[in-house]
């Protein structure tokens, strides 16, 4: 791979980087369908990703007409590698499986070991056959959206496609490697003020946050409109709270640390819950609610803001569902995009029907919202995330990290990349943004 970084890092043109060959093998973190049952009776929380991701080489697919061969400079964790390691709600190898059925190009998918991933920037070093709009060089972000676009069900919104699938978790050939294949119809250009790292934690977490709040498939908030976000300096969160202060919003932030609490004041946010401190406890036990919880939940938010949410970011799942469909105003809406505590959720309807509230189901986001979401990061008006770096090889370790929430924004993974800060192009941008580009640097 030396010959590749030294090129890009020499700043090679396209034509030359075409030419170099491509090894046959590459570095990734995987996980092995033989260990799929490795976890049988084991908590989630004693669930180790540090176990169960490994980093060692891997055979280089063979390029699809419609995909490119990008050089990943750098990656980043987002929950769903958590979910793969874990091998929680379900193995990743029956979909994989599924997916070798589709064609004789998805076949390759279908794999003992799955490389995880679903972020990455980078170089494109070769295109397929059918690329018109790509090619090697370009320098690039890449999304996960893995849609096939022969389907009728990708022509509305390609989220509604029934074979939709997230890449590097429903898919093969991931974004923690040295090297990915994706489809064309999944790469972004990468913002150019932005370091590697800095531009690989965005696409996911970035792009589900502006469906959840700014997209008309999601709770399209308007100006003045209080936005309840949970975990706002998580991975969709810190988005998430960047989308209402700049859409004209009222966000009203709960994280679990005073630290965190900082973090969202420094960015501008007024109303902070740090839901540790208040120990809020929606449920007496496994099995019973405490709706008084819920009112002095309620009573918080009206205490920082004087009046009830427009719209909740939901995504804890089903500590906290029930709370959330409480507590907005009649009218709210409440969107989701996970489950992260647990997945069975309850809540008590009349608040809901009585107060005419609406739920959205998100989830990721297609081509179009994925581009204008990276267009603002381009802007430099939406900024990345990012709090620590870790090396591919300490993939396990980044995982681990996120499972058990010790982490905040987002973690970057030097691939290719050899040290941090490489990557900017636009200097300009860069130093009038300042400290914005750095508020979740630990
Ligand atoms: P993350 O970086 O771990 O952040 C989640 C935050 O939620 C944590 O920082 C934590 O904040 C808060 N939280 C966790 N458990 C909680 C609980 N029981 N009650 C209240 N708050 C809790 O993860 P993320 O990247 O933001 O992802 C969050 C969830 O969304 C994950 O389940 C992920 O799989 C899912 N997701 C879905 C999509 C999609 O397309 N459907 C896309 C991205 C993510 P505090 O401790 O500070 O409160």
């Amino acid at each position: 791979m030396e010959h590749i970084v030294e090129a890009i890092e020499s700043g090679a043109s396209g034509d030359d980087l075409a030419q170099l060959p491509i090894p046959h093998e590459y570095r990734a973190a995987h996980v092995l369908k033989s260990e799929q049952d490795m976890w049988v009776g084991v908590a989630s929380a004693d669930k180790d990703p540090r176990r169960s991701l490994h980093v060692g080489p891997v055979p280089t697919p063979q390029l699809a007409p419609d995909e490119a061969v990008v050089a990943v400079m750098a990656s980043s964790i987002n929950f769903n590698t958590v979910w793969s390691s874990i091998f929680e709600p379900v193995s990743t190898f029956g979909p994989l499986a599924r997916l070798g059925r589709e064609s004789e190009w998805a076949r390759r998918h279908d794999q003992p070991y799955q490389v995880v991933g679903s972020d990455a920037a980078g170089v494109v070093l070769r295109v397929g056959a059918a690329v018109r709009n790509w090619s090697p060089g370009d320098r690039v972000t890449v999304h996960c959206n893995y849609v096939d676009d022969q389907d009728q069900t990708s022509h509305d919104d390609s989220m509604m496609a029934n074979n939709q699938r997230i890449w590097g978790y429903e898919t093969n050939f991931g974004g923690l490697a040295d090297l990915t294949v994706v489809k064309v119809n999944q790469l972004l250009p990468k913002p150019a003020h932005l370091t590697w790292e800095e531009a690989a934690v965005n696409a996911l977490c970035n792009s589900t946050s502006y469906r959840m709040l700014v997209s008309r498939n999601g709770a399209a908030m308007k100006q003045g409109d209080v936005v309840l976000i949970w975990g706002a300096t998580g991975g969709i969160g810190a988005y998430a709270t960047q989308y209402v202060l700049n859409g004209g919003g009222i966000p009203v932030c709960v994280v679990s640390s005073a630290d965190k609490a900082e973090i969202l004041r420094t960015m501008g946010v007024e109303a902070v819950i740090d839901r540790r401190a208040a120990d809020y406890r929606f449920w007496k036990d496994e099995h019973t609610h405490d709706e008084s919880e819920w009112r002095r939940f309620g009573k918080d938010i009206r205490d920082l803001v004087g009046e009830d949410p427009d719209i909740v970011f939901e995504h804890p799942g089903r500590s906290t569902f029930a709370a959330s469909m409480y507590v907005g105003k009649r009218g709210a809406t409440v969107v989701s995009c996970a489950a992260t505590s647990g997945f069975m959720l309850e809540f008590d309807n009349r608040y809901f029907w009585m107060r005419l509230k609406r739920l959205i189901g998100s989830h990721f986001a297609n081509y179009k919202e994925a581009w204008e979401a990276n267009r603002l990061i381009a802007k430099g008006m939406i900024h990345p995330v990012l709090s620590q770096i870790f090396s591919l090889e300490q993939t396990g370790e980044a995982a681990y990290q996120v499972h058990h929430n010790l982490h905040e924004g987002k973690i970057g993974v030097l691939c290719l990349a050899a040290t941090e800060g490489l990557g900017v192009t636009d200097h300009e941008l860069r130093d009038k943004l300042g400290d914005n580009l750095h508020r979740f640097r630990r």
